[in-house]
């Protein structure tokens, strides 16, 4: 099909009919942009309803441009989170280093976002819900490309047959088992696992971050707002990726309250409040790296396909930008063409912020004594030096305008 047949198909056909696996970021995003282009989307989120936790993230560089073109810039500035200052301390819980946080984080005053998730996934959702057909509690059963679409099960019972599949489920994506195979071949640990919660704030903290470190541990908690609510959370060093814990929220418990097992601060009332913690968020610090994003007519979208780690700060905005760039690339071609524009326009831009992890993260988290030293002498410097500027990784795609619209 060439692309002009692809532009008067949309006005003379019926309109390709995809299905996007996962309702968070990258999801609700694509399938904002597939709907400005024509497609009728159908999103299947294996949770009940839209998934509200989390620790606050950040949305920087390009990925700004992609959320005003949606519409939603106004509503994520006022959700953006005015963290005033963060205070990192020692083993014995003295004071280190108390900073200005953009000299630390990345990220560029006044311009940069940091919201809640759930702020974010809310103002995406409502973006597309009178247009987009939600099934939640449901996930893929099966897929399958023989034929000439993609026939789904699902595990609800259902059977359909959609144009195209996408893997918008994250870090350990079905979809992409689906089709290449088990996670363990495109994971890359970088040696950390981490859990994140929400507690009651007792400790009078408002608007800012405190960060206790000992080697190869860091325990933070983060107020958000001047609320009653703060969130925790713990990163320890861990050479091996846990995968018997992933879906075992007892097994991951278990693991951090022993890691942390006697540590000082507040460590102690943190484990307990974990034990209780209805939103608990455990994961291993790591990447996603895939030679492709695609086979066949289904492809692979944010965390599910470049997930870049939270120690770039990256992965909500290269979520983002990857939904605008792949339902870009298919608005007016096919799906070989299509994917095969998505690659070539995107994957330099993923490449140099999944690098960024070399340039700073890690070095928040040291592992021995000496490193954590040297790190905080680094933080007392900062003291006096002024923001960092952007990083240019941020901001490295100029976005292109696609068409046809509907
Ligand atoms: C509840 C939650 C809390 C999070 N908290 C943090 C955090 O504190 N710190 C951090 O660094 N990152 C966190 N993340 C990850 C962060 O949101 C992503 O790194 C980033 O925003 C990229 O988004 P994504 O849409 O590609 O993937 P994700 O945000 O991971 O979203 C994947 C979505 O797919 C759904 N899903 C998974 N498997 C299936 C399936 N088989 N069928 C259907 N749906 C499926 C999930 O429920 C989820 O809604 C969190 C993610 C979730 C879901």
């Amino acid at each position: 099909m060439t692309r002009a047949d692809l532009l008067t198909d949309t006005r003379t056909t019926p309109r390709r009919k995809v299905l996007i696996s996962g309702a968070s970021v990258a999801g609700p995003a694509l399938a904002f942009w597939l709907n400005r282009y024509g497609f009728a989307v159908t999103v299947v989120e294996k949770a009940g309803a839209l998934r509200d936790g989390g620790y606050p993230i950040d949305v920087r560089g390009t990925a700004l441009e992609v959320v005003r073109r949606m519409g939603i810039l106004p509503r994520l500035r006022d959700a953006h989170i005015d963290l005033r200052r963060m205070t990192f301390l020692d083993g014995d819980g003295s004071e280190v280093a108390s900073l200005r946080p953009h000299t630390v984080t990345g990220a560029v005053a006044g311009r940069d976002l940091e919201v809640r998730r759930g702020d974010l996934t809310g103002a995406l959702f409502e973006a597309v819900r009178d247009d987009v057909e939600f099934l939640f509690d449901d996930s893929i059963d099966t897929l399958d490309q023989s034929g000439h679409g993609v026939d789904v099960t699902f595990r609800g019972g259902g059977r359909r047959t959609f144009d195209m599949v996408f893997g918008a489920d994250g870090v350990h994506s079905r979809t992409r088992e689906f089709l290449f195979g088990p996670e363990g071949q495109f994971h890359r640990h970088l040696g950390y696992c981490f859990a994140v919660f929400t507690m009651r704030n007792t400790f009078g903290l408002s608007r800012e971050t405190v960060m206790w470190n000992a080697p190869g541990r860091a325990a933070a908690l983060y107020a958000v707002g001047d609320d009653d609510e703060v969130h925790a959370f713990l990163n320890f060093a861990h050479p091996e990726p846990p995968f018997d814990a992933f879906r075992n929220p007892e097994a991951q418990r278990d693991l951090v309250a022993s890691v942390f097992a006697d540590a000082g601060w507040e460590v102690p009332a943190m484990l307990a409040a974990m034990r209780d913690a209805d939103d608990l968020f455990f994961d291993a610090v790591s990447q996603i790296r895939m030679p492709r994003w695609s086979s066949g007519r289904v492809a692979l979208v944010g965390d599910a396909a470049y997930a870049p780690s939270f120690l770039t700060g990256q992965g909500t905005s290269l979520a983002l930008v990857g939904a605008y760039m792949l339902a870009g690339s298919l608005a007016d071609r096919d799906h070989t063409a299509g994917f095969a524009a998505y690659e070539h326009s995107t994957r330099e831009f993923v490449t140099v912020n999944q690098e960024q992890v070399g340039e700073g993260g890690a070095t928040l988290f040291p592992t021995t004594a000496r490193a954590l030293e040297q790190r905080n002498n680094m933080l007392r410097e900062l003291r006096v030096m002024p923001s960092a500027e952007a990083r240019p990784a941020h901001s490295a795609l100029t976005l292109p305008e696609f068409g046809p619209m509907t």
